[in-house]
């Protein structure tokens, strides 16, 4: 979901203690550009495309740093490779027979997860929802 800049991002960044280096900043700015959740070879890719020639380890290194950071989140869709992109909240539906992936975000089920979690005396710190859907009207 969009709405940050890469200046917000690094301020981010920066406030949890993480030092923005070139590589750091060129896989912020690959997630900025095309936010469709790339798994960690498109993103390898992308970065070879700005020109920018980066080894599988540093990518990986890089995204952990962000991950941990909260800076970037790692989503599991699916039996196939971990997909990232920048951490906002919102949430994921699926379409199973393309494979595409529709971000939404629904206050009112917000609202209603901290209702639950309070009713069991708890207050939520991390979430995760995913819809697995087909489009209305078609055969599963
Ligand atoms: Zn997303």
């Amino acid at each position: 979901m969009g709405g940050l800049s890469l200046v917000e991002l690094e301020n981010r960044c920066h406030r949890r203690g993480l030092r923005v280096t070139a590589n750091l900043r060129e896989i912020l700015q690959a997630l900025l550009a095309e936010p469709d959740h790339p798994d960690v070879d498109s993103l390898r890719e992308r970065l070879r495309a700005r020109g920018r020639r980066v080894c599988m380890a540093t990518v990986y290194r890089n995204l952990g740093h962000l991950i941990a950071a909260g800076v970037v989140a790692e989503q599991h869709f699916g039996p196939g490779k971990a997909r990232y992109e920048v951490a906002t909240p919102h949430d994921h539906l699926i379409d199973i027979s393309t494979g595409k992936i529709i971000e939404f975000s629904e206050p009112r089920l917000n609202a209603l997860e901290d209702e639950i979690a309070a009713q069991m005396g708890y207050r939520i710190l991390r979430r995760r929802l995913e819809f697995y859907a087909v489009p209305v009207g078609e055969k599963t």
